[in-house]
């Protein structure tokens, strides 16, 4: 009888924690595929993922690919092969993806693109990203701002241009939106760009690598800037904002009668937050990832069920084959006046961390 009983027990605790299992994973794989770990951004865009597709009920498999494009392919291919439902996917490069999403959506598999579009393919379902033209346009509009601020004295401003990584999409718009407003200025002359080196195919960064974009501001240096002094540099992210204020630290820039150049950024990363409040870098652009994740998750809770998702922008994100439907959040500016306040009341960093 005894025996009986605990047998009774066993299969209820193994049917228990069978149906919780299956519950937990119900609604079925989610594959997310993330470009880096380097950029910490990245991180936090998956792991937030992860966290709100489980609480969701679906069984989140979260792959990072190290910068490296057959990883991230075979990282793919092995999400569909496990029966993912749906892929949320940041490219490395936006252009290789076409042949493992066409065998996906042979599957049936439904394909968001996370942050940066994938080019190429009809198999791209919904866009979820920032308002990324309008990135490039908060970068340049801070660089000017800086540049009245500390060299308003000296006319014209000596300014040198740094893009991001020419097989990321993204690169191209914030490009292009910071030159509708450095590219009157320029003409103006107001601005001098005094390497001549214009235009994304010139200064995009590959795999935007800041040892990479280091090694070119020094060149710059030693080339154009020995006579005449360099008063800002257009960076497009923090990562490229550390190496390229290494370069010109290199040379004695910030201290004694060396003004620091004007130096840009994105993602507010925390060396580059406190690089600005050590009056270093100037500003950055701050896109709250955990509301990029929010956004992935409800699309695809959406396409799941059948619905159409929530959608803003249906014309800019023409990928070669079609426009992709897209969600675009906004970014916002930061600078030494507003960086901890808004971040610390965002909650996206601790006040202990930004100081420490
Ligand atoms: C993202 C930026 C990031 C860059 C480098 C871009 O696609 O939009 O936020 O700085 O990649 O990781």
């Amino acid at each position: 009888m005894k025996k009986l009983g605990a047998l009774i027990a066993s299969v209820a605790i193994s049917i228990a924690s069978f149906t919780s299992v299956s519950f937990a994973q119900d609604k079925g794989i989610v594959g997310i595929s993330m470009p880096t770990k380097t950029s910490t951004r990245w991180i936090s865009d998956g792991e937030t993922m992860e966290k709100l597709f489980t609480e969701a009920g679906y069984a989140p498999d979260l792959q990072f690919a190290d910068d490296d494009i057959p990883n991230q392919l075979a990282q793919i291919e092995n999400m569909v092969t496990k029966g993912a439902k749906v892929l949320v996917i940041a490219a490395i490069d936006g252009t290789t993806l076409s042949d493992i999403l066409q065998r996906a959506s042979e599957s049936g598999v439904k394909v968001i693109a996370y942050d940066r579009l994938i080019r190429d393919s009809g198999n791209v379902d919904y866009y979820a990203t920032f308002d990324n033209f309008q990135v490039g346009v908060l970068q340049a509009e801070s660089l000017v701002a800086g540049l009245k601020e500390r060299f308003g004295d000296v006319k014209p401003w000596n300014v040198e241009l740094f893009g991001g990584s020419p097989d990321d999409n993204n690169a191209f718009f914030f490009y292009d939106g910071a030159m509708s407003v450095l590219q009157p200025m320029i003409d103006s002359g107001e601005i001098v760009i005094k390497s001549g080196q214009m235009g994304m195919d010139r200064v995009g960064t590959l795999r935007w690598d800041g040892t990479v974009a280091q090694a070119r501001m020094e060149n710059l240096l030693s080339s154009t800037y020995t006579e005449e002094k360099l008063h800002g540099a257009l960076s497009p992210y923090d990562g490229l904002s550390i190496g390229i204020l290494s370069a010109l630290k290199g040379v004695g820039y910030g201290s004694g009668d060396m003004k620091m150049p004007i130096v840009t950024g994105q993602d507010a990363e925390l060396p580059s937050i406190k690089s600005m409040l050590a009056d270093e870098q100037y500003s950055t652009v701050f896109k709250d990832t955990r509301e990029l994740a929010k956004v992935a998750v409800s699309m695809v809770e959406a396409v799941m069920g059948g619905a159409e998702p929530e959608i803003n922008d249906n014309k800019t994100y023409d990928n070669g084959v079609k426009v992709v439907p897209s969600y675009l959040l906004k970014p916002v500016a930061l600078d030494k006046s507003n960086a901890k306040e808004v971040l610390v009341n965002s909650g996206y960093y601790t006040a202990e961390q930004i100081d420490n």
